[in-house]
């Protein structure tokens, strides 16, 4: 099997999945409060056509991780049954997912048993009342009842993520970070980026991974532990502990040169970066009836056509049309 390698030298092995664009959250930074225009759901890849796409995948371009994401992917009715159906494809690829946690106290041993390896759960703060007003919910206990579920289910390590905003949450880089130390999870906080559906993002209001840093560094000492595979979080481990806490800096420290990623979007459609402007109608050809060589030919020519990398940081950057909700995050 030819490995899905681009024009750069990459090669991609990492693909992410949304299940639906749909979500039981508003997070301020992600959507606004009325929510979006969600997708009809016709349009969106049946269980079949999204386990045919990953069994292309990895039976035929070298994918070995897939990450279920959205929207909320546990929104997704009968995800047991495709996780299921993803963990018994041969090759199976490693199964994880990306959740804001509410849904996740009920349906953790299940997914676990069903195949699903690791988790990461959103949560930006540990007080109950400016969850509220971030995610416009209030639902802390629900996601703080999921992370100890993941635990126990052994989805082993539970990842925390949080995207601090300046003076939203900033001042919490500590104190989320402690939480996740005293219980075994690791904590990741990412910038946040250009990709919220209401186009409010401002540089101002990005908490910087240097920023991050320092505030840690005041707090910790911390043991540089790099980058593991690919991935985009930077880690340290806080010494004398196992604790892990790592920064995924898209914005101001770029990691596209090492990019492994791509994307499904829920409706089929094939992204060769977050930030693409061009997507690869995968939907289309599952539904006209392609065979697995064609869907494969227009796997390679997308990340054929990827480029060496976003430009938020220069004047040419355009978002792409789809905010990261409806991409998958
Ligand atoms: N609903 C799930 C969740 O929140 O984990 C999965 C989808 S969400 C789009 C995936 C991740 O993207 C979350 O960790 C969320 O915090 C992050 N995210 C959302 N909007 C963002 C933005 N504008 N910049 C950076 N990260 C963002
Ligand atoms: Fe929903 Fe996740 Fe976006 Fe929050 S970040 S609104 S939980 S999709």
């Amino acid at each position: 099997m030819a490995p899905l390698v681009d024009r750069f030298g990459r090669t991609h092995t990492d693909l992410r999945v949304s299940l639906t664009d749909r979500c039981n959250l508003r997070c301020t930074y992600c959507m606004p409060a009325e929510g979006l225009n969600w997708m009809p759901r016709a349009e969106a890849l049946t269980d079949d056509e999204v386990v045919r796409v990953v069994r292309v995948g990895t039976q035929r371009l070298g994918i070995t991780q897939v990450r279920l994401t959205g929207g909320e992917p546990l929104l997704r009715r009968g995800l047991p049954g495709l996780v299921a159906r993803l963990s018994a494809l041969d090759p199976a690829p490693k199964l994880s997912i990306t959740t804001n946690g509410i849904g996740l106290a009920r349906s953790a041993t299940v997914l676990r048993e069903a195949g699903l390896s690791r988790v990461n759960v959103s949560l930006d703060t540990l007080r109950p009342e400016r969850f509220a007003a971030i995610t416009r919910r209030d639902r802390i206990a629900d996601v703080l009842e999921g992370l100890r579920a993941a635990q126990a289910a052994g989805l082993a390590p539970v990842k925390i993520n949080a995207v601090p905003v300046r003076g939203v949450n900033d001042d919490e880089i500590v104190d989320l970070t402690e939480f996740a130390a005293e219980h075994g999870y690791h904590m990741r906080f990412i910038e946040s980026m250009p990709l919220d559906a209401q186009g409010a993002w401002d540089r101002d209001g990005m908490v910087t991974a240097e920023e991050i840093l320092d505030r840690l560094g005041e707090r910790f000492d911390l043991v540089p532990v790099g980058r593991q595979d690919n991935a985009p979080a930077e880690e340290w481990r806080i010494a004398g502990t196992q604790a892990v806490v790592g920064v995924i800096a898209s914005v101001t420290r770029p990691f596209c040169g090492s990019c492994d990623r791509v994307r499904l979007t829920a409706d089929g459609q094939l992204r060769n970066c977050l930030f693409a402007t061009h997507e690869s109608d995968l939907r289309a050809l599952l539904r006209g009836g392609a065979d697995d060589a064609a869907l494969e030919a227009a796997w390679r020519t997308s990340i054929a056509g990827k480029g060496p990398g976003h430009a938020i940081n220069s004047p040419e950057f355009r978002r792409p049309q789809r905010p990261m909700s409806a991409i998958g995050g």
